[in-house]
């Protein structure tokens, strides 16, 4: 049941689970004595600082276009989209009717299971054959098969979302093409309003602290070829998990180790990609077309999602990215004529 790096930190909140705990040990060990934020009695009372300042931060502010760097089209972006055999139904088949639809040849679907019917519908569909549990090895195994696959592509750039992600594929390409992919590019959005701290395994009883920050996988991300050649001592074949053992952390968490603290690149930050453990209503209307990728899910025990009028009703589209299609996409056989967004 362990989910994305941030995700965890969020549940660690809740103190119920055993790695969550080993989270909260390793940053207790990893903070000097006397260095302990003040006041605070426990590490749920730190986490409960942690998340609560992470929510009441101000919304970055928008970062200006870039120029353009180089010229790329799409065919020269490899999208992974993790999954999992339950959810080929549940989730997949929306994003299949809206955004994979424009865009079969870059998307690369992960899962863990043989469905003939998926491979009808979609053009990539890859069986990792990792475990279907949601453990933090079973998606470290899927993360390395999209990286090996991705190298083995020969693509410009690699970008990781979640199946109940939104990517739109215009925006995205526009803003890869404002960097080189030759160049060390990480960039997505950080799930924590500060690095990370852990511990990585030395040897067999030696541990290390260390601080990182990393993007977090619900929200997507993306690496240049240049960076992630870089990474393959880290990431390639079975290295991506014994890379993500030695940190003990989700694959997320373990991209960002191996680029921040490894390597010493840092992550650019964006704030057009979106997960849905943030407050989605607050993606203005106006701006949605602006977006990299969009999300829909629960926050904070209540659903959350994109608020926006659109072609459809909530009760039609609750995740409103039918909506969002219409909206990007409006010669869509099956998008109403003449809305008015
Ligand atoms: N996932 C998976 N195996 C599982 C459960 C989930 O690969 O057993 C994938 C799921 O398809 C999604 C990602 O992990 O792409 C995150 O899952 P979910 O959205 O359910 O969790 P959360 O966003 O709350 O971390
Ligand atoms: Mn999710």
């Amino acid at each position: 049941m362990l989910k994305s790096c941030g995700r965890k930190l969020l549940l660690s909140l809740v103190g119920s689970m055993f790695t969550c705990l080993l989270v909260l040990m390793s940053l207790g060990a990893a903070r000097p004595a006397g260095q302990g934020a003040p006041g605070l009695r426990s590490f749920a009372d730190y986490f409960g600082r942690l998340s609560r300042a992470r929510r009441e931060m101000p919304a970055a502010p928008p970062s200006p276009p870039r120029p353009p760097a180089e010229d790329i089209s799409p065919r020269d972006v490899f999208i992974a989209v993790k999954t999992t055999k339950k959810f080929h139904k549940a989730r997949l088949e929306l994003l299949l009717d809206t955004w994979i639809s424009r865009n079969r040849d870059m998307t690369f679907i992960f899962t863990d299971g043989e469905d003939e019917e998926l491979k009808k519908q979609a053009r990539n569909v890859i069986n990792t054959n990792c475990s279907a549990a949601h453990s933090r090895q079973a998606l470290s195994c899927k993360m390395a098969v999209e990286y090996d696959k991705f190298i083995e592509s020969g693509r410009k750039w690699f970008c990781h979302v979640d199946d109940d992600n939104y990517v739109n594929v215009r925006t995205l390409v526009k803003l890869l093409s404002s960097y080189p992919h030759t160049q060390d590019i990480y960039i997505g959005k950080p799930s924590l309003d500060r690095p990370i701290q852990a511990t990585e395994r030395i040897s067999e009883n030696k541990m290390h602290p260390v601080h990182f920050w990393f993007a977090t996988g619900g929200a997507g991300f993306c690496i240049s070829r240049g960076l992630a050649l870089k990474m393959s001592p880290w990431a390639s074949g079975g290295h991506f998990m014994s890379t993500a053992e030695k940190i003990r952390l989700p694959d997320d968490c373990t991209i960002g180790y191996i680029i921040e603290s490894v390597l010493g690149v840092k992550l650019i930050r964006s704030n057009l990609f979106h997960s849905h453990l943030e407050n989605l209503h607050q993606v203005p209307k106006t701006e949605i077309h602006k977006q990299v990728t969009l999300s829909y899910g629960m926050f904070e025990n209540k659903r959350n999602s994109i608020h926006m009028k659109g072609a459809f009703s909530v009760e039609e589209d609750p995740s409103r990215f039918r909506s969002v299609h219409c909206l990007l996409y409006p010669d869509t056989p099956w998008c109403p004529a003449n809305v008015v967004y």
